[in-house]
């Protein structure tokens, strides 16, 4: 298929706010494309870095564009610097290439790959002259696109569950399962290949490749989650750490975060223990930053995520240790279809060691019990308990009541900024008000707007995350990007006309940023919706 054909379908994509529209647009695009195509395509449309700075962008545009050295103002007037090139290539190349042939898609999708390939010194110069390769091969608007898969900022809303929806559309799946199948094999490319060749069984677990996590559902109190199981339940604590799906093979170890993000690097003294285990299995269970046998605070453990290098002083300043809860496969065989009690015996008789644990588990047949166990997981320094159905098996990305989740105190809501602006005093010239929303359905609805709670430096550093996010001004205030959860404390939540939700939380206090948390993992209206009505009984 020909580059402009699909750029001239992203454009109607980007043109119409209509999301059934939209997925008929894109239902289209993929229809007309062929194996090689679809994988590689939706791989830079949900975004792929190969690399690409800033600087090498620019001096490529130069190079090409009759006007090249506008290339910085222009981008400050677009905001975007695939639109910048669009504007500077409009007014014509400084050479015409002396042969002229349409770029194909694979052309694109090949050079981006081979951009990606190139690594160490002089990397810059050798991307930059691929690049302006294919610029000057590109009309403006091929130029854009080019541009914006090497940002990784497409903007066309085309979001990772519209494609899903698209993928159903174009080969006649419905959407669930679609999505099932993503869950278990987190690649959207390879579902897209499956679903055109009517192979979607085929979507099944495999090593480094990570699944999305079982999730669970918040327990009003000890009393009404028993009544609802029904039954006796697997108790374990509820551990306040980063959640982590664990690959072990014979050739390495890999570490993937909630955001199904591969995060071994973080971990190197963690990775150091798995290699010595001896056999193969995928686990699930969560990172704890843990001294002398006892848990430590948690936002020390969210910045390692965030660092570039672990060095031995982070490892002795934030020593990590991992709870093993559950195992998805072992030995080659996918354990996800097994009921919990014998995922459970099985984790029992496996050997561990070092800084890797099994999440010690309690049974509990009556609320007493429960209870009883709450206090024991709050002494030893945790967040609560997980109560969890013995013969549930493990349903990747789902929240339901096989699992449950019991906190004492107000629960802390996760929210998505959806906009900020700038403080004041100290904080002049820093974007350090942030505007937050929950989910309602697909929609993010405005539930309150808090001063950071963060650290200068963070500030500082979140205020440059959000300038290169900025969807419009208004104002002040700047709508972002939805990208960034934000854990927040609040006293109550109120009804409020103030905000689209029809909710307001009174005090709101951001306590961190959960670099862990996808933006579709943040809480939802009725969760808000609950906390309230639970006060109002109160
Ligand atoms: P929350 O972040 O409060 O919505 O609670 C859900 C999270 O609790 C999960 O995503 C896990 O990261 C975490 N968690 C802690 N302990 C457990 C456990 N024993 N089983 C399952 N999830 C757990």
């Amino acid at each position: 298929m020909l580059f402009s054909e699909v750029c001239e379908i992203f454009e109607k994509v980007r043109g119409t706010s209509s999301k059934n529209l939209k997925v008929s647009f894109l239902a289209k695009l993929l229809k007309s494309l062929n194996e090689e195509e679809l994988s590689g395509l939706i791989k830079y449309m949900l975004g792929c870095d190969v690399g690409v700075g800033w600087a090498t962008i620019r001096d490529a545009v130069l190079e090409v564009a009759k006007e090249g050295e506008k290339f910085g103002k222009v981008v400050v007037e677009k905001g975007d610097l695939g639109e910048a090139a669009y504007e500077l290539l409009k007014g014509g190349k400084k050479v015409t290439p002396f042969f002229f042939e349409e770029l194909q898609v694979m052309d694109v999708i090949n050079a981006l790959n081979d951009m990606g390939r190139i690594k160490g010194q002089g990397s810059q110069v050798l991307k930059k002259r691929k690049l302006i390769g294919l610029l000057l091969r590109a009309d403006p608007l091929e130029a854009k696109y080019i541009v914006k898969f090497l940002t990784n900022e497409l903007r066309i809303g085309a979001t990772s569950g519209l494609l899903e929806e698209a993928i159903a559309l174009a080969y006649g799946y419905r959407s669930e399962r679609i999505r099932e199948a993503v869950l278990m094999v987190a690649d959207l490319s390879k579902v897209a290949v499956l679903a055109k060749e009517r192979r979607i069984d085929e979507a099944k677990p495999s090593l480094f490749s990570p699944i999305g996590f079982m999730l669970a559902e918040p327990a009003p109190s000890a009393e009404e989650a028993m009544k609802k199981f029904g039954k006796e339940v697997l108790v374990e604590y509820k551990y306040d750490g980063i959640r982590a799906q664990v690959h072990v093979g014979r050739d390495g170890v890999r570490i993937f975060s909630r955001r199904l993000e591969d995060v071994t690097d973080s971990f190197p003294e963690l990775v150091e223990d798995l290699r010595k285990l001896g056999f193969s299995a995928i686990f699930d269970g969560e990172i704890l930053a843990y001294r002398d046998g006892r848990p430590v605070h948690f936002t020390k453990l969210q910045q390692r995520l965030h660092r570039k290098r672990i060095d031995e002083k982070v490892i002795k300043e934030v020593p990590v240790h991992y709870f093993i809860f559950d195992i998805l496969m072992y030995e080659g065989r996918e354990m996800m279809s097994t009921p919990l009690r014998d995922r459970k015996k099985l984790l029992e008789s496996l050997k561990l060691g070092g800084r890797i644990h099994l999440a010690p588990i309690f049974t509990a047949k009556d609320p007493s019990r429960v209870e009883e166990l709450f206090n024991e997981s709050r002494k030893l320094g945790y967040e609560g308990l997980m109560l969890k159905d013995p013969d549930s098996i493990y349903t990747p990305g789902r929240r339901g009541a096989k699992w449950m989740k019991l906190k004492r105190e107000l629960d802390t809501i996760d929210a998505v900024v959806v906009a900020v602006e700038y403080g004041h005093g100290k904080r002049a010239g820093l974007l350090s008000d942030y505007t937050f929303a929950v989910w309602d359905g697909d929609e993010l609805k405005v539930i309150g707007k808090a001063y950071s709670g963060l650290t200068d430096e963070e500030i500082e550093e979140m205020t440059e995350y959000f300038k290169k996010k900025v969807i419009e001004w208004r104002g002040s205030m700047a709508i972002v990007e939805p990208e960034i959860v934000v854990e927040v404390a609040f006293d109550s939540v109120q009804k409020s006309d103030r905000h689209d939700s029809g909710y307001a939380l009174r005090f709101p206090r951001i306590k961190a940023i959960r670099w862990d948390k996808a933006p579709r993992d943040a809480d939802t209206l009725d969760k808000v919706k609950m906390i309230y009505e639970r006060s109002q009984e109160a």
